[in-house]
């Protein structure tokens, strides 16, 4: 347990450095704006955000927009499945699975006007907890543990959002935060809730917070990647037990 004690404060340590203060998930500001200002075009980027990049995902909505010329969530529940998959589905599609997501879309907008006024700053206003606002994401078609704890952590940690125990975030488990685990000793079991647990039990304070520095260190960009691993160059390289060739 000291060891990996060790391996979590070096991770804490650096996720301090990242001083993460703004949301720019993608290289363009207008995008960026529409997902701060805009916290329905928010909500349909963390729909968007599987099988394509974050930054692809997170430029669907700012192109959604442009197709549609609105966002505006009456207006998309009320248009025909086709028409809307007519949409998705111009040149370049909006994703790799058009219809799916265009039933996502379509639905969310649904459920904001039954659940929320229509408004996706309803999802999050009036402060609740990480496992409550990560639940309300969870309700939402399309949107899993990952993407549901990756929203949460975004608005609370990122855009100062909601207030909750912190004991209550998670981790969003992915490939890459999942490799990052196992080849750091901090979970032995290459199991979803077993990694999820482990973080709980690791920094019970605030599990969540080892979620965007794991995240960082194990993405393709980063360090821990799937193949040929830049152990030497690595923020953790000296508390890392570094168990690549049993545990990928
Ligand atoms: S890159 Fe190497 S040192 Fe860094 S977390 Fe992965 S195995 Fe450990």
């Amino acid at each position: 347990m000291e060891e990996k004690q060790k391996v979590v404060n070096k991770i804490l340590e650096y996720g301090r450095t990242l001083k993460v203060t703004k949301f720019e998930p993608t290289l363009n500001p207008e995008v960026n704006k529409l997902l701060v200002d805009d916290p329905n075009a928010f909500l349909f980027g963390v729909i968007f955000d599987q099988s394509i990049t974050a930054e692809q995902a997170w430029e669907k909505p700012f192109i959604l927009k442009q197709r549609l010329g609105h966002l505006d969530v009456k207006k998309i529940s009320e248009m025909k499945d086709d028409e809307l998959k007519v949409i998705f589905n111009e040149a370049p599609k909006l994703h790799r699975f058009p219809n799916k997501y265009a039933a996502y879309i379509k639905d969310a907008c649904k459920m904001l006007i039954d659940r929320y006024e229509g408004n996706a700053a309803n999802i999050w206003n009036g402060n609740p907890g990480y496992a409550d606002l990560q639940r309300r994401f969870e309700l939402f078609k399309g949107i899993g543990q990952k993407k549901a704890s990756m929203a949460t952590n975004i608005l609370i940690r990122v855009l100062r959002k909601g207030v909750g125990d912190k004991s209550e975030s998670n981790i969003s488990f992915d490939i890459h935060v999942k490799r990052v685990f196992l080849r750091t000793g901090l979970a032995k079991t290459d199991d979803k809730n077993t990694i999820l647990q482990s973080a709980r039990e690791l920094n019970p304070e605030d599990p969540g917070e080892l979620d965007f520095p794991i995240w960082d260190i194990g993405m393709e960009k980063g360090w821990c990647r799937p193949t040929d691993p830049k152990c030497d160059e690595c923020p953790i390289k000296d508390v890392c037990p570094k168990i690549i060739n049993e545990r990928k």
